[in-house]
């Protein structure tokens, strides 16, 4: 299995880096992980087969995590797409698509798909199955609005990826990340700790009571980007490629 950064960055392009969308692929497995607002051309600019992607998980409703999806499910519909796609996110996911569609590109929530299309809602801590693909949602904490929030689970080809989403720090972190085999991790500041967002020294205080077998730290703020050099975990870049 592996993951590719498709985008890392945060909500404002800090470092010049796209917003979320990581791209899990393996033998028989091809999902994205977010879909934030800048996701269609940076998987262009990777060159991935976007109509080989299956499955697309959301983990909560904010621009830089959700608002490819129009661009991305109307650049399927004019690219003769045919393969199924499931997009799967947390509840209310099927009215707050249509919404961001009609905002993007009025009367584009009403095109037939060429393609068959799934919206699911996923419940907090209910375990569903896409294909091979099993994701677990959990709750995380991230302020009032754009929510619910969940970081998420996910078990495919015997592997574990788990990724904690836009989060503080809540016990929830513990059982979404154990033993994973590949954790990302949000890490937007150095060691401020700030609402809705969790920190590096945060996160690094209760790596031992999750113990990932690999972590890597995304979402970084210019305050968590300037200190880089001194952070001797795995750091996201757009672009990279991360076997687990
Ligand atoms: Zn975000
Ligand atoms: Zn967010």
């Amino acid at each position: 299995m592996q993951v590719r950064f498709v985008g890392c960055g945060d909500a404002f392009g800090s470092g010049g880096r796209y917003n979320t969308c990581f791209h899990v692929t393996g033998a028989q497995t091809n999902f994205l992980i977010d879909c934030g607002a800048s996701s269609l051309p940076a998987l262009k600019r990777l060159g991935i087969a976007r109509e080989e992607i299956d499955l697309i998980l959301i983990t909560h409703f904010h621009g830089d995590h959700f608002a490819g999806l129009p661009f991305l499910l109307l650049d399927a519909q004019f690219s003769r797409r045919t393969r199924p796609l499931v997009v799967a996110g947390p509840q209310g996911i099927e009215a707050r698509l249509k919404q961001v569609m009609e905002a993007l590109f009025e009367r584009s929530s009403g095109t037939r798909q060429r393609f068959e299309l799934s919206v699911v809602a996923l419940a907090p801590e209910e375990s569903r199955s896409f294909g091979d693909v099993r994701v677990t949602p959990y709750p995380v904490v991230h302020g009032e609005s754009g929510g619910p929030f969940l970081g998420l689970r996910i078990e495919a080809e015997s592997r574990v990826v788990a990724y904690t989403g836009d989060t503080e720090w809540t016990e929830t972190l513990i059982p979404l990340a154990h033993g994973a085999d590949l954790f990302i991790a949000e890490a937007y500041m150095y060691e401020k700790i700030v609402k809705n967002h969790l920190s590096l020294k945060t996160l690094e205080q209760h790596l031992p009571e999750i113990s990932p077998k690999r972590l890597v730290l995304t979402h970084m703020s210019d305050d968590m980007l300037s200190r880089l050099e001194q952070v001797t975990h795995l750091a996201a870049e757009d672009g990279m490629v991360v076997a687990f």
